[in-house]
């Protein structure tokens, strides 16, 4: 049987996900800030042939993002923009595709007798508010995928952490 090449590490990641991403930004800052002549090996391993391969959206007040990129500029994250106008809409379901409980399906039949009265467009009724909870004003809509990459790239950059993505994790030997 031939020998495996072993290679020594600090710190090794199981997948390249945004929660990773985050570990490994606030990790590359702290060793960055530590400034020791002998740096940690960190390693992440990612099973996807590629770490941008996420298809989601996201909108978030990304307090987070801003505390790991203290100088984010969105305008860097490719398909990033900046929440600058927020509504909420209620969606009426004029064909009846969705599966309703009966008192939505009764507020439904209620908005639709006052519909000349309200603000109807697009069966989607505007909401005079929007409750605090669901704000992300100042926030940011991303595409999952392309942060993930961007967060990569910031890492790879850094000097700090590999990330090795075609590399799926089978078992672990410590
Ligand atoms: C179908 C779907 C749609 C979603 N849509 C949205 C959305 O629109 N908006 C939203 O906010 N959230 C959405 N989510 C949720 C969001 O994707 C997750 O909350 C988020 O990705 C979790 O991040 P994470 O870093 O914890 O894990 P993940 O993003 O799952 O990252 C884990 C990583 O580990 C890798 N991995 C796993 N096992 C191994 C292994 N053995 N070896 C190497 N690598 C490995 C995986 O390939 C993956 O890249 C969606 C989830 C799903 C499943």
């Amino acid at each position: 049987m031939s020998e495996r090449l072993a290679m020594d590490a600090d710190i090794v990641c199981v997948g390249f996900g945004p929660a990773t991403g985050g570990f490994l930004s606030t990790v590359a800052h702290a060793s960055a800030c530590a400034s020791s002549a002998c740096p940690p090996n960190i390693i992440c391993y990612e099973r996807a042939d590629d770490i941008g391969f996420g298809v989601s959206g996201v909108v978030t007040r990304a307090r987070g993002i801003r505390a790991s990129f203290p100088d984010l500029n969105p305008a860097d994250i490719p398909m990033a923009a900046e929440v600058r106008q927020e509504k909420v809409l209620y969606l009426l379901d004029p064909i009846g595709a969705s599966r309703r409980s009966l008192a939505l399906r009764a507020a439904d039949k209620l908005i639709r007798a006052f519909r000349f009265a309200l603000p109807i467009e697009n069966h989607a009724l505007e909401l005079p508010y929007t409750p605090e909870f669901l704000h992300k004003q100042g926030g940011l809509v991303l595409s999952i995928g392309q942060f993930n990459q961007w967060v990569g790239q910031q890492l790879m950059a850094s000097g700090a952490v590999q990330i090795w993505p075609a590399t799926p994790v089978v078992a672990a030997a410590v």
